[in-house]
C-alpha cells in the first residue's frame, strides 16, 4: 500500500502518460501494474485483473511467454542493434520480412519496417505520394480517410485518422487529406437497414473522389474494422461496394491492419477476412504481441516495382527493422503458427466468446452488442428503443467498475470494448462475461442514482 502511494506520487511528479486528463489522473492516482501472466495482470495492491483488452489490442499470444524473452536475450547478445540505412541488412529483419511475406495476401511480398503503428501510417502517406510522383502523376496527392478512424498520434497519423478532437487540439489536418463517414449503423444508420446503410456510406467514397477530382486522389485508407473508434463492424454490403468503387478509379487502397492483423479476426489479416486486396497494409501491435515496439508496412509488388524506379526514398527510422524486435516478432509468429492459434480462434474461441458476449444484449443498459472474431463492443444507452444516451460519460464509470472488479474493459465514449488475448480459454471467457455483467449492473445503479 505505501509503495502504491510512492509510485502514484512519482506519476504525479514526473510522468505524462498518453491520452490522459492529467488533473483527473493526479487527483485519483494511477493504478500501478506490476506483472502479468497469460490473460491476467496484477496491480501493486495484489489485485488480479483479467485483461479484456490484451494491453492495447496487442498481446495476442498472452503474457509471460518465455520463448519471446529468450529470443530477445539471444539476439541482444549477438547483435543488439544495427540499422538498415547503409545498404546493410541483418538476419532478423530479413527472416521476419520473409515470414511476413509468407502470411500476407498473395502479391504482397515486401515490408518496410517501422517502430509503431503511427510511424507505419506516416510511412504510407510518404510512400503513396512518392509512388504517384514516380509514376509521373504528382497531382495525385489526396488521401481519403474516414471520420472516427484511428491511424495513430503522429501528425500524419492523426490527420489520416478522423478523430476530430485530435485535429482540433493540434491545428490539424495537414494538407491533402479528406474524410468520409464511417459505416456506423447503430449510431448513424437512421431507419435504413444495415445493408442499405452500408452501401450508402460506401458510396460516399465515390462522391468524394469525384468532388476532389479523380486525377487528384492518391489513396483511400481504412481499418477493416474500426477499433479505437468503437469496434465499428461494417455491414456485409460495405466492403464489396468499396471494392467496386476502388476498381473504377486508379487509386491505392491502404488497409490499416494495426489492430486486425495477426489473428484478431481469426485470419492473419482483417483484409483476408473480408476478401479485400489492399496495396499497402500498415501493421504493428500483434506483430510482436506487444512484447517490443515494432511496426511495418506490407507493400504490394506492383507498388514496389514503381518505387524501384523512384530513386532514393527519403524516409526511415533508426529502429526500422530493429534486430531484437524482429527476433521477438519471428518467435511470436512461430508460436501463432505452431500452436495453431488462428485455427483455434476460428473453430472454438471466437464462436464461444461471441455466443457468451451476445448474452449481454438482455441487460437494460445495453443498446447493441457487436462482435467479430476476438473483438466485442457494447453500446450503453438510457433507452433501448430510442437509443438515447445518458447525459455525462457513463462509459468511464463502467470502466472504473470493471477495473475495481478485476476486468479491463475499455470505454470509447459510452461504448465498452473488449479485445482479449487470442489464447483466452472458455473459463476465462466465462469470467470476463460474468464480470462485465456485474459491472453493467453497478453502472446501471449509478445511472439511476
Ligand atoms: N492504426 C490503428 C488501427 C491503431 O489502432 C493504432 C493504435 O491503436 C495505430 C494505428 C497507432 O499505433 P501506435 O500506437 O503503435 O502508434
Amino acid at each position: 500500500e505505501s509503495n502504491t502511494l510512492h509510485w502514484q506520487n512519482l506519476s504525479r511528479e514526473h510522468l505524462l502518460p498518453p491520452f490522459s486528463d492529467y488533473r483527473e489522473l493526479n487527483a485519483k492516482g494511477a493504478r500501478i501494474i506490476t506483472r502479468a501472466s497469460g490473460v491476467y495482470l496484477w496491480d501493486s495492491k495484489g489485485n488480479r485483473i483479467l485483461d479484456g483488452m490484451a494491453g492495447l489490442w496487442c498481446v495476442n499470444i498472452g503474457y509471460g511467454r518465455e520463448e519471446l524473452v529468450e529470443a530477445a536475450a539471444r539476439q541482444m547478445r549477438e547483435l543488439p542493434y544495427y540499422n538498415l540505412f547503409f545498404q546493410t541488412a541483418h538476419t532478423p529483419a530479413l527472416e521476419l520480412a520473409n515470414a511476413i511475406a509468407g502470411i500476407a495476401p498473395i502479391g504482397m511480398d515486401h515490408v518496410f519496417f517501422t517502430g509503431s503503428g503511427s510511424e507505419s501510417n506516416d510511412t504510407v502517406l510518404r510512400m503513396v505520394r512518392h509512388y504517384w510522383m514516380t509514376k509521373g502523376q504528382p497531382q495525385k496527392q489526396v488521401i481519403i480517410g474516414r471520420w472516427n478512424g484511428y491511424h495513430g498520434s503522429t501528425v500524419a497519423g492523426a490527420s489520416l485518422g478522423g478523430m476530430k478532437a485530435m485535429h482540433e487540439q493540434a491545428g490539424l489536418l495537414i494538407s491533402g487529406i479528406e474524410h468520409i463517414d464511417q459505416p456506423y449503423w447503430y449510431g448513424e444508420g437512421d431507419d435504413l437497414d444495415p445493408d442499405e446503410f452500408g452501401i450508402r456510406v460506401a458510396e460516399q467514397l465515390e462522391q468524394k473522389i469525384l468532388e476532389v477530382g479523380e486525377d487528384k486522389v492518391a489513396a483511400f485508407i481504412a481499418e477493416p474494422i474500426q477499433g479505437a473508434g468503437g469496434v465499428i463492424i461494417p455491414p456485409d454490403s460495405y466492403w464489396p461496394k468499396i471494392r467496386e468503387i476502388l476498381a473504377r478509379y486508379d487509386i491505392l487502397f491502404i488497409a490499416d491492419e494495426v489492430i486486425c492483423g495477426f489473428g484478431r479476426t481469426g485470419e492473419w489479416f482483417g483484409s483476408d477476412y473480408y476478401g479485400n486486396a489492399p496495396d499497402l497494409m500498415p501493421i504493428a501491435k500483434g506483430l510482436t504481441s506487444g512484447y517490443l515496439p515494432m511496426g511495418g508496412v506490407i507493400v504490394r509488388d506492383k507498388v514496389v516495382q514503381v518505387l524501384n524506379e523512384g530513386g532514393e526514398f527519403y524516409h526511415g527510422f533508426t529502429y526500422s527493422g530493429h534486430p531484437v524486435a524482429a527476433a521477438v516478432a519471428l518467435e511470436n509468429l512461430r508460436i501463432l503458427k505452431e500452436e495453431n492459434i488462428l485455427e483455434r480462434v476460428k473453430a472454438k474461441t471466437s464462436p464461444y466468446l461471441q455466443k457468451r458476449w451476445r448474452e449481454l444484449a438482455d441487460h437494460p443498459l445495453v443498446g447493441e452488442v457487436r462482435g467479430l472474431g476476438m473483438l466485442g463492443a457494447l453500446e450503453l444507452v438510457k433507452d433501448k428503443q430510442t437509443r438515447e444516451r445518458f447525459p455525462g460519460a457513463i462509459g468511464m464509470r463502467c470502466r472504473e467498475h470493471c477495473l475495481d472488479n478485476g476486468l479491463v474493459m475499455r470505454a470509447v465514449g459510452d461504448t465498452m470494448i473488449i479485445s482479449p488475448p487470442l489464447v483466452i480459454n472458455e473459463e476465462e471467457i466465462d469470467e470476463l462475461v460474468t464480470k462485465a455483467r456485474l459491472c453493467l449492473d453497478l453502472t446501471a445503479r449509478d445511472a439511476r442514482a
